[in-house]
C-alpha cells in the first residue's frame, strides 16, 4: 500500500479519465439542480462536454439571498440532515442544505486533505475554529475523525484556555485563521510559554481568510510549524475545496468533487491556465443543495504545471483577495493583500495592522495602523520615525500611493478570534 495517500484511485486518477469523471457528474448536477426552484427551467438537460458549461448563465452570492431561505434545495426535506450558513463577512448571510451522502463527501475530502499534510492517526488535532454555524469548526472535526485522529474541539477564543489545552494533550496539529495566530502567539509571550520549545507542535492548517506569503512565514518562524494553506467557501460546503500538498506550492482543487473555472472579473469569458482571476466553482456532488458556476468573488490563477506529489489534480494559487475587497482610493485600486504583504516582510511590525479609509476635505485618506515589536516600540524615537519611513517608501512602491502611517504598541488594536477585520472604510458611512 502507498501510505501517501487517503485515497489514491482518485488523487492520481490521469487527468482523461478525471475529466470524464466530471463530465458524468456535472451531468447528474445538472439534473439534481433542475428539481429546485431557482434552476428550474433555467438548465440544459445534458452536456457533450466541460467546456459547454459555458453557456450556463452563472450563479451569484445575490441569487442565492434572493432564493433564501430554500429556493435552491434540490432534495425533499427528509433527507435534509444539517444547515450552514456562511458567516456574512460582506452582507447577509446565506444558507447551505446538506444531505448524509454530502456531509459523508464533505468529510471525506478533509479526511484526505489532512492526511495529505502528514496528519495520521497518532496526531493529537486541536481545532481553533469556530463551532456552529460557521464551516471551519465542524468540517474539519468530522475530517479529523474519520482520520482516526484524536479531535479536540477547542473552537475559537480563550487563548489561555487553548495554551492549556496544548500543554495538556500534547496536540501536534491545530487549525486556525492566520490572524487569530499571530494575536495567540502575544499570549504565549505573555504567559512565557515559547511553542518551539514548550509544545509539540508539527503541522497547523491556516485559512479561512486571505493571508500573505510574509504571514504564513512568520507563523512558521514564531511557531515552529509546518503552515499548510486550506481554502474552502460555504457555498462549496466549506474548508475541503482546495488545500496544500508538502510540497507547499498551491493548493490542489479537489476536482472529483468540484468543477473549477476561471473568469474575468468585468468581462465573465474564461481565462487561460496561469491567468489570474475569479474563480468560479460548480459543485459535482451535492445533493441538498446543488450550486452551478458560482463566483467566489476570490481572485487567483491555477497552476500549468503538474504537482511532483503525483495528484492529478490541479492546484491553484494563494488567494490574492476579494473581488469585493478592493479599495479604490483616489482612484487607485488597492487590495488589503499588498498592504499585508509589505508589512509582513519588515521584521519590526508585530502581528496586526488596521487598514482605514476616511474622506478629508473631500480627499481619500487611508491610514495605516501597526502595531511594531515592543523593544522597538520602546525603544528610540529616531528608530521609529526611520522605521515609519522605510514602511511609508515600501507601500508607496508597492500600491502607488503613499498612506499615513500610525506605529502603534503591541496588542492595542482590536484582536482577531476568528476571521480579521483588516479595513474600516469610513467613506461608506456618509
Ligand atoms: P463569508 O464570505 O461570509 O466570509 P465563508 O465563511 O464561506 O463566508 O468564507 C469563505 C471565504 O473566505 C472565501 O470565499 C475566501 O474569500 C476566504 N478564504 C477561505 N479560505 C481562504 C484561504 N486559505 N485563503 C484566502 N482566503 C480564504
Ligand atoms: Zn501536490
Amino acid at each position: 500500500m502507498d501510505d501517501r495517500y487517503w485515497d489514491k484511485d482518485i488523487e492520481t486518477m490521469q487527468r482523461a479519465d478525471l475529466d470524464q469523471l466530471q463530465l458524468k457528474r456535472l451531468n447528474e448536477t445538472l439534473k439534481r439542480a433542475s428539481r429546485s426552484r431557482f434552476y428550474e427551467g433555467k438548465l440544459p438537460e445534458r452536456l457533450k462536454s466541460l467546456e459547454a458549461i459555458k453557456e450556463i448563465p452563472f450563479t451569484t452570492k445575490n441569487n442565492l439571498r434572493e432564493s433564501f431561505p430554500k429556493g435552491m434545495v434540490a432534495a425533499p426535506q427528509e433527507e435534509l440532515i444539517r444547515l450552514h450558513s456562511s458567516s456574512g463577512t460582506t452582507g447577509r448571510a446565506t444558507v447551505i442544505y446538506h444531505t448524509r451522502n454530502d456531509i459523508d463527501n464533505w468529510t471525506e475530502l478533509l479526511a484526505r486533505s489532512m492526511y495529505m499534510t502528514g496528519v495520521r492517526p497518532y496526531d493529537v488535532f486541536q481545532n481553533m475554529m469556530g463551532y456552529g454555524l460557521f464551516t471551519g469548526g465542524l468540517g474539519l472535526h468530522y475530517g479529523s475523525e474519520r482520520l482516526g485522529a484524536l479531535t479536540i474541539p477547542a473552537s475559537s477564543g480563550n487563548s489561555k484556555r487553548q495554551i492549556m489545552l496544548m500543554k495538556d494533550f500534547g496536540t501536534t496539529v491545530i487549525h486556525i485563521t492566520p490572524s487569530y495566530a499571530l494575536h495567540l502567539h502575544t499570549i504565549f509571550e505573555e504567559e512565557g510559554v515559547d511553542p518551539k520549545r514548550d509544545l509539540n507542535l508539527r503541522i497547523a492548517f491556516l485559512g479561512a481568510e486571505p493571508y500573505s506569503d510574509g504571514t504564513k512565514r512568520k507563523i512558521e518562524h514564531l511557531y515552529g510549524i509546518n503552515v499548510f494553506n486550506s481554502y474552502g467557501l460555504s457555498e462549496m460546503n466549506g474548508p475541503g475545496v482546495a488545500f496544500e500538498c508538502t510540497h507547499k506550492d498551491g493548493m490542489h482543487v479537489w476536482e472529483d468533487n468540484f468543477f473549477l473555472e476561471v473568469i474575468d472579473p468585468e468581462t465573465g469569458g474564461t481565462l487561460e491556465e496561469g491567468e489570474e482571476g475569479e474563480l468560479v466553482f460548480t459543485t459535482l456532488r451535492r445533493e441538498g443543495m446543488p450550486i452551478i458556476r458560482y463566483r467566489s468573488c476570490d481572485i487567483g490563477a491555477v497552476y500549468k504545471k503538474r504537482c511532483p506529489c503525483g495528484r492529478t489534480h490541479r492546484r491553484i494559487t494563494r488567494i490574492k483577495g476579494r473581488t469585493d475587497d478592493m479599495l479604490i482610493i483616489k482612484g487607485v485600486n488597492i487590495y488589503p493583500m499588498q498592504v499585508e504583504k509589505v508589512l509582513m516582510d519588515i521584521s519590526e511590525v508585530g502581528n496586526n495592522y488596521l487598514i482605514e479609509v476616511d474622506t478629508v476635505d473631500y480627499l481619500d485618506t487611508l491610514i495605516i495602523k501597526i502595531e511594531v515589536r515592543p523593544e522597538i516600540f520602546h525603544g528610540s524615537i529616531q528608530e521609529l520615525e526611520n522605521l515609519r519611513r522605510r514602511i511609508t517608501e515600501a507601500l508607496r512602491t508597492e500600491t502607488l500611493i503613499s498612506p499615513k502611517i500610525h506605529l502603534v504598541e503591541p496588542n492595542s488594536l482590536p484582536p482577531s478570534e476568528g476571521k480579521a477585520v483588516r479595513v474600516v472604510d469610513k467613506r461608506e458611512k456618509r
